[in-house]
């Protein structure tokens, strides 16, 4: 029976004992490693998945409660939510920050937070806070600037003249906005007949020959004969997306002969054959082209204040609130509707 056993004094005993504890000495060295490593992606993951995340409502409130934070730095944090377009949680800071923040910079974080209302497109809680803001300083032009956008965007416009006044006697320039009120007050006055608007709008247009574009973008969509009677003809530029697209039938020859930058226009259209070259790149294109050649003018839209661009034409500019500071840009681009009336004559 014994000789199936070693003697524990056998020297082979001690061999096989000294292996056996280098085993089980590499086994666990190379599980707890493994273990460790896991657990170290786990902490990464953890730590990454921090900056994915934005913090609730209720651990922003424990947060700026705390005040580990400064207040400045809780509005920086905000400003960049605002910018990355997450107004929620910049509502969210501003709102805990009126609650718990000093009373000295609580008119500066009201603003921020109407103005942050005001861009998510809650117009009526902007309002309440501009107003609430105005009540107990009523010398804040900023605000007044703001609650004049709030009321053009309710369509308000009554009210938006009435926001005029107070700007007026903080020597601010507001021309420009009481033309434009007036101009959009006749385009949604619908006791108007088109043709009282157009006379109501040529009279504003002969005061100061502003908004060129937004006053003869109506004219020539109703009655382009007095579009074109009441057109200064050096304007033509202004207009020339507008120009570009009318039909052959609402064209005004005889103006048109009369100047060449219309002759020019025209001509590159291929309405009529009055200009051989043009000093404008485009028209220059067109004119010299072939007409097998399928390409036509496109249009877009910049903003000279801020030099944002748009593709539809705008009057008052979305980003930074200019009125009247559009541009008109062309540029050359494959007529594909041409294209598309080709392939469909071919079927016929
Ligand atoms: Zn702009």
């Amino acid at each position: 029976m014994n000789t199936f056993f070693i003697e524990f004094r056998d020297p082979l005993f001690g061999v096989i004992v000294f292996f056996v504890i280098i085993f089980m000495i590499t086994f666990f060295s190379y599980w707890f490693n493994k273990f460790k490593k896991q657990e170290d992606h786990k902490h990464l993951d953890n730590f990454l998945k921090q900056f994915n995340a934005t913090p609730s409502q209720d651990e922003l409130k424990v947060l700026i409660s705390s005040g580990d934070l400064s207040e400045k730095s809780w509005l920086l944090l905000a400003n960049s939510y605002f910018k990355d377009g997450n107004y929620e949680k910049s509502i969210e800071i501003y709102s805990e920050l009126l609650k718990v923040g000093s009373k000295s910079n609580s008119r500066d974080t009201m603003f921020l937070l109407a103005k942050t209302y005001f861009k998510a497109g809650f117009l009526e809680r902007s309002k309440k806070i501009f107003l609430e803001i105005l009540q107990a300083n009523p010398r804040t032009p900023q605000a007044l600037r703001y609650l004049l956008l709030i009321y053009e965007h309710m369509k308000d416009y009554s009210s938006a003249l009435e926001v005029l006044e107070p700007l007026e006697v903080l020597q601010e320039s507001v021309t420009v906005e009481s033309t434009y009120l007036r101009i959009l007050i006749i385009l949604n006055n619908t006791e108007l007949t088109s043709i009282e608007r157009v006379e109501e709008l040529l009279t504003i247009y002969k005061e100061n020959h502003i908004f060129t574009y937004m006053i003869f973008e109506y004219i020539f969509r109703v009655d382009y004969k007095l579009a074109w009677k009441n057109l200064d003809s050096s304007k033509s530029e202004l207009l020339v997306d507008i120009l570009y697209n009318l039909g052959r039938e609402h064209l005004d020859l005889n103006i048109i002969n009369k100047n060449g930058y219309l002759r020019e226009l025209y001509s590159a259209k291929g309405y009529i054959q009055e200009a051989k070259s043009s000093s404008v790149f485009e028209f220059n294109v067109l004119i010299n082209l072939d007409n097998s050649v399928n390409a036509k003018l496109s249009f877009e839209y910049v903003c000279d204040s801020c030099k944002n661009v748009y593709p539809f034409a705008f009057h008052r500019c979305s980003s930074c609130h200019s009125i009247d500071s559009s541009r008109v840009e062309m540029s050359l681009v494959k007529n594909y509707s041409k294209d598309f009336g080709e392939e469909n004559n071919s079927f016929q």
